[in-house]
């Protein structure tokens, strides 16, 4: 069984109870994703029935929401639990899905809320167990990928606190410590980070990169691709994307543009750290040991290789506020073959990311507009787009990158909007010098406005 070697080259060995469970969950995860598949489920149901068990027990949500004889010793079990969306968690009083007593052990940190890129805000608290669990798939990606942790990195992300500690005008950012804080500064030391703010302006944040030459960058692929164009002096060790879909197209032009291996992390405020890029391919790898990640039809049915459906994620170690079997609003597509790493973790061919909303349909139904995201991904030169729709048959497009588009281009696009609501629409095409990014750097790439 192969072994890492990361924690004896990089560990200060510091002592406290917190970063022994780091430790201690790091050599596990190293030590599970090269069990065989069924194994793993096993170990994850096993994880799950304590959960459960629990949820049902001390936090008012579940304990409605589940039957009281409802036992789990099976994958089947599990899937016959119902499922949890956003709105039930962002509708409710926080009290309600908070446990009433944590099991003995556990404590809360502090609480994260989600970025309400949809509407619906949702609290998450962050014990010290979740914390530990998320350094430890922290940690393993880094082994994967081969990132020193006492590298400098570039954190586009957070709108800065221009009045915080270590804010620095220069760079229009903030200098830390260590770039992943927390358990990483403990471990591993300096590893200098520079958390900017996504909202500026391109060409700045270009400008401080260059300046400071970070040996990696974690920022949204969007973000990443609106400065590349800036950058001739400067090649990162690793691009880290987090955040939105990182689609094929995308990741070849940011590879070609900075020269440096992209890997992309797919995680979120409510279901921890959850799935990341296998080292071997260009396919995904859920943290089996960290979170369930079911692929299901609108029915519930789990889809088949080569099927794309709706991602319902279970956090395992989230005691205080669980979620469970949680539609994450996400799709993603079971793969038709086992990744040729050897790992016996869940692959996951592609994330097909929330910023492709839905479109509205008549009768008030709504459809994911799949279609038109992949027909706009292969036309040759657009850089941004944003679709809106004003009713039901009317869409502007804005664009950057081409003035025009030929007949030909435009009539695939109506097509491909027309196929998904179901009706001849009007579309009006607008050339823009830039499309506005969201505070965390993401792009909305489907707007509605009412
Ligand atoms: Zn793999």
């Amino acid at each position: 069984m192969r072994r890492s070697e990361f924690l004896d080259r990089h560990d200060r060995r510091l002592e406290s109870p917190f970063l022994d469970a780091i430790r201690r969950s790091f050599r596990e995860v190293d030590r599970t994703q090269w069990l065989p598949g069924e194994q793993i489920r096993k170990l994850q149901i096993a994880k799950a029935k304590r959960l459960i068990a629990f949820a049902k027990k001390r936090v008012p949500m579940y304990r409605e929401l589940y039957s009281s004889d409802a036992v789990i010793d099976s994958i089947d079990d599990f899937r016959s639990l119902p499922q949890t969306s956003r709105k039930d968690f962002a509708d409710c009083d926080i009290k309600y899905r908070t446990a009433e007593k944590l099991p003995i052990g556990q404590q809360v940190l502090f609480s994260e809320t989600t970025s309400g890129t949809t509407g619906d805000v949702v609290m998450i608290d962050r014990t010290n167990l979740l914390e530990a669990w998320r350094h430890a798939c922290m940690i393993r990606e880094c082994d994967w990928w081969d990132i020193d942790p006492n590298g400098t990195c570039a954190v586009i992300r957070m709108p800065a606190n221009k009045h915080g500690p270590g804010w620095n005008e220069e760079i229009n950012g903030t200098i830390v410590n260590h770039w992943s804080r927390d358990g990483f500064e403990l471990l591993f030391g300096s590893g200098t980070g520079y958390h900017m703010d996504a909202s500026a302006k391109p060409e700045q944040i270009a400008m401080s990169i260059i300046k400071l030459q970070p040996d990696y960058i974690q920022a949204t692929g969007t973000l990443l691709l609106s400065i590349a164009e800036y950058m001739s002096d400067y090649r990162p060790k690793a691009l880290l994307t987090i955040g939105e879909n990182l689609y094929a197209p995308m990741k070849a032009s940011l590879l070609e543009y900075f020269r440096a291996p992209v890997y992309d992390i797919y995680a979120a405020v409510e279901t921890n750290r959850t799935a990341a890029t296998c080292p071997y391919s260009e396919r995904y790898h859920v943290h089996d040991e960290n979170a369930i990640v079911e692929i299901l039809r609108d029915d519930g049915t789990p889809c088949e290789p080569g099927e794309i459906g709706n991602v319902v994620v279970t956090s395992l170690h989230n005691y205080s506020t669980p979620v469970i079997r949680y539609d994450i609003g996400d799709l993603a597509e079971v793969p038709t073959s086992p990744c040729p790493c050897g790992r016996g973790l869940t692959t996951i061919e592609c994330f097909q990311g929330r910023e492709i909303a839905r479109l509205r349909l008549e009768g008030g139904r709504k459809r994911i507009a799949l279609g038109f995201v992949m027909t706009m991904n292969d036309i040759p030169g657009v850089k941004k787009f944003r679709l809106t729709q004003r009713g039901l048959d009317d869409f502007e497009l804005r664009i950057t990158g081409r003035k025009t588009l030929c007949d030909e281009e435009f009539a695939r696009i109506r097509q491909s909007i027309e196929q998904t609501v179901e009706r001849s629409i009007a579309l009006r095409i607008t050339p823009a010098d830039d499309i506005p990014l969201g505070p965390r750097g993401k792009l909305t790439k489907i707007e509605f406005v009412d």
